[in-house]
């Protein structure tokens, strides 16, 4: 049951439009949408992965972020150059909190920025001289990485430089890949166009090396696909696969390595989390080595249960039994963690607006303790996501689509739920007007929220924020 009835919610929409020139209203009106679980194709009610209008406040990053910042980036043995002017790579770095294990500057490198920071003469005279003379600086100075990646910003793409023809010279020079990937920023509407484009680079650049150094594969292998480690939450997912039997040997890209995206192609299934980032490799491995893939849900208890019952499909007997027995083990824990949040948090409306996976994956996470999500939306969403966000959202529920900064507001304003999930850019806005808030693209600096391990994180996080006696002692100070 939605707060507002489907007539309200509806006259919500429009009213909120109102403000719009006449162009911009229909434009923005094909993006907002009362759901409705009974339809089938969200393409009927909803327009998503546009342009967005110029003039109004998106959310929403560009192509390199969604290749450095979320695809490639993570993967940790490798020196990843953020390629072009300094800001894109200092600005982006280390706040998605990808958490991984080894020595930083030594054999691992996730939290560092390297740039080739670009100056007025690159950009006239070109910057391949100067790449190649960083390729080679980081072989010195770092012998333990592994590869390379270089993440093109803006210029690069504008002024034509053959960064290609670079990374091949280089990586004979070093004998380690070096990897080009053109994902200006300027590419796309958004960072999904990013995503999409560092996994056309994995097929082309990294999986096709493989060919002939494959290594033996067991019958329970399997790879974590679309996790990205934010606060520890590939590792709070992948304990509970090896504890069913599976043996996961390769980690996408949250700590993940080279050559565990090497070995995938010799794995038996793709287990995929973010199913936006990463369904492009997914689909390439089923087509070109056969590697079947599903998609998994690990946000709370129920949801988990359901993923690993399905996991376990794809497996014999004995993997059937190690899934019964996981759920078996946690089932316990969980039931005492329901039971002291869930009193705490029964009837609380919860709205939404993050990226990949997470408008629909938390829904069951926070229906475990009782709570309603009654608004989600995607900052760059494709119509297969609300395909699938349709299914798990309430009756007259809003669905927003790379929702603007005003109409969020205003959404929020009228339908006045006790929680908002959004990112770091919504945040002390909905703070200031007096509304409990979590960041939930890094967990506002907590976590892991996957896995049973994360649940209990999730729900003391959500109480920790909803019953915080802070919210009624300040005013808006626009008010
Ligand atoms: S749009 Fe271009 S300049 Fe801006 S952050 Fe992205 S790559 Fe950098």
């Amino acid at each position: 049951m939605s707060v507002l009835t489907r007539e309200e919610a509806q006259s919500l929409i429009e009213e909120v439009l109102e403000v719009y020139p006449e162009e911009s209203k229909k434009d923005r009106l094909k993006h907002l949408t009362v759901n409705d679980p009974s339809i089938t194709q969200s393409k009927k009610c909803i327009t998503s992965n546009r342009k967005s209008l110029p003039g109004v406040m998106t959310i929403r990053g560009c192509a390199y972020a969604g290749s450095k910042g979320v695809v490639w980036g993570p993967i940790k043995d490798m020196i990843h150059i953020s390629h072009g002017p300094v800001g894109c790579g200092q600005y982006s770095r280390a706040g998605r909190r990808n958490y991984y294990v080894g020595y930083t500057g030594v054999n691992a490198f996730g939290t560092m920025n390297f740039t080739s920071d670009f100056q007025e003469r690159d950009v006239v005279f070109g910057g391949d001289k100067k790449l190649e003379k960083i390729v080679h600086e980081c072989e010195a100075l770092f012998p333990l990485m592994k590869g390379m990646s270089v993440q093109s910003e803006c210029p690069i793409g504008l002024i034509g430089d053959d960064i290609e023809a670079v990374a091949r010279k280089t990586s004979a020079a070093i004998n380690k890949p070096v990897i080009p990937v053109r994902c200006e920023g300027f590419r796309g509407v958004s960072q999904s166009l990013g995503h999409h484009i560092a996994n056309d680079a994995i097929r082309d650049w990294v999986l096709e090396n493989r060919k002939d150094k494959m290594r033996e594969t067991g019958p329970y292998d399997v790879a974590v696909i679309g996790d990205y480690n934010i606060g520890g939450d590939a590792w709070a997912s992948r304990i509970l696969l090896e504890e069913m039997g599976l043996n996961v040997v390769a980690q996408w890209s949250g700590d993940g390595t080279l050559a565990e995206m090497e070995n995938t192609p010799a794995v038996k299934l793709n287990l995929i989390h973010c199913y936006r980032s990463m369904n492009y490799i997914s689909r390439h491995m089923e087509a070109k080595y056969g590697i079947p893939w599903m998609e998994y849900n690990f946000f709370g208890p129920t949801k988990i249960a359901e993923s690993l019952r399905k996991i376990a499909e794809q497996f014999d007997d004995k993997i059937k039994e190690g899934a019964e027995k996981v759920i078996a083990k946690y089932t316990p824990i969980m039931e005492g963690i329901i039971g002291k949040y869930r009193p705490r948090l029964e009837g609380k409306k919860v709205m939404l607006y993050v990226g990949g996976l997470r408008p629909r994956h938390v829904i069951g996470a926070y229906e475990d303790l009782g709570m309603e999500v009654v608004g989600t939306g995607y900052e760059f969403g494709h119509n297969d996501d609300y395909d699938r966000t349709i299914k798990e959202m309430g009756d007259s529920t809003l669905i927003y689509d790379d929702v603007t900064g005003y109409e969020f507001e205003k959404f929020v304003e009228k339908v006045q739920p006790d929680l908002v999930g959004s990112g770091i850019k919504e945040k002390y806005i909905f703070q200031k007007m007096g509304i409990p808030f979590r960041q939930m693209h890094s967990w506002d600096y907590s976590g892991p929220y996957h896995g049973y391990d994360g649940f209990a994180i999730f729900a003391r996080d959500m109480d920790m924020t909803i019953n915080n006696p802070c919210w009624d002692s300040f005013k808006a100070p626009w008010k």
